[in-house]
């Protein structure tokens, strides 16, 4: 077995970022292992994202099929393990995510397969590879060792640079294999979900999140307001969820999303280790807070001690008269 073979994923008839995220890991893996790179994607209607996925592969595997379009683990599954057995990799790569989180262990089981989820590093040691993994709610960064082949790591978002999308080349599509016991589980309904106005959280460069310290879902319109002077998304604390004032989507951290915006501005967060989970990745965290030793502070670039409701408006309104 030998090569580095990295599975895209498509959302709404995109390549996404993160797929992009994982490319690079994956093509400094291949160059630092001597071994080829490819890819492969699965899905319905892929003719755009393929486009979009790198040219660098030395082959593309692609599988268009109806089966494929509403999400299922079962036939996920089958069309990376004909992939996978068609490549023969070393090593696979695939993005973190709702969905990878759960068919991928299933592949990997029926494979006999290494599996290590959520990585935010990947690099080789002796013949096999290494890995690291934010355990402990992020408290700690866990390195493991990966036996076997092939060995599968899904990479959590935000870890890695994108690589530039590419006209991909050497594409080859693939048939979707028969799925013994297939239609065991049936897709009924899609729901959509709210997403709101602004920015995706998920994606987003700049975030204004809000905890319990804002007091009262009265004064949530100053974090609404920042948000909006210097467009960012909103995010906020599982408090802030658990309250009802926001919806489950807006909540950054362990159990939330998993953040990596260049700007991150926590105001009255006391900074629980599951919401520094979500933040690890964001590049510059700046926090407000009226007790100096909260210790959201510990993680902060910058901070400012005091009453949100005298530092936040006042910031808005400077950032309002800069953006005139
Ligand atoms: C399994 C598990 C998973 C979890 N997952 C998540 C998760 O994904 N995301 C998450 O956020 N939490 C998560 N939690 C909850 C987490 O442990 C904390 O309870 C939560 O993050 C606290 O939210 P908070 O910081 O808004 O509130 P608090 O901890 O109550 O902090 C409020 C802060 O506001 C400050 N403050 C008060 N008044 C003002 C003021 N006027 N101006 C400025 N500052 C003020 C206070 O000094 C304090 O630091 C999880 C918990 C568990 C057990």
């Amino acid at each position: 077995m030998s090569g580095i073979l990295v599975i895209g994923e498509v959302v709404g008839g995109s390549v996404t970022s993160q797929s992009l995220e994982a490319v690079a890991a994956a093509r400094k893996l291949a160059s630092d292992r001597g071994e080829t790179l490819s890819g492969a994607l699965f899905g319905a209607d892929l003719a755009a994202a393929v486009a979009q996925f790198d040219a660098s592969f030395s082959a593309l595997l692609v599988l268009d099929s109806p089966q494929l379009g509403s999400y299922l683990a079962e036939p996920y599954v089958a069309a990376a393990e004909l992939a996978i057995k068609r490549l023969n990799p070393s090593v696979v790569l695939l993005p973190h995510g709702s969905r990878t989180r759960d068919w991928v262990p299933q592949l990997a089981a029926r494979l006999g397969a290494g599996l290590v989820l959520d990585c935010v590093g990947v690099g080789i040691k002796a013949d096999g590879v290494a890995v690291t993994k934010p355990m402990h709610g992020g408290a700690v960064l866990g390195e493991l060792f990966v036996r076997g082949s092939p060995a599968i790591v899904t990479l959590r978002g935000g870890a890695f640079e994108p690589a530039l999308a590419g006209g991909g080349g050497n594409v080859e599509h693939l048939d979707m294999p028969p799925m013994p016991g297939a239609g065991r589980i049936q897709h009924l309904e899609t729901v959509a979900t709210e997403t709101g106005t602004g920015p995706r959280l998920k994606d987003a460069k700049v975030i204004v999140s809000g905890g319990r310290g804002t007091g009262g879902s009265e004064n949530w319109r100053f974090i609404e307001e920042a948000a909006a002077a210097i467009g960012a998304a909103v995010g906020c604390s599982r408090a802030i969820v658990d309250m009802g004032w926001l919806k489950w989507n807006h909540q950054v951290g362990l159990s939330g999303t998993i953040v990596a915006p260049d700007l991150y501005l926590a105001v009255g967060i006391s900074g629980a280790v599951q919401h520094l989970a979500g933040i690890s990745n964001a590049k510059t965290v700046v926090a407000i807070n009226n007790d100096p030793d909260a210790e959201i502070f510990r993680r902060a670039d910058y901070g400012v001690v005091g009453d949100f409701l005298e530092v936040l408006p006042a910031f808005t309104e400077r950032a309002k008269e800069l953006r005139k």
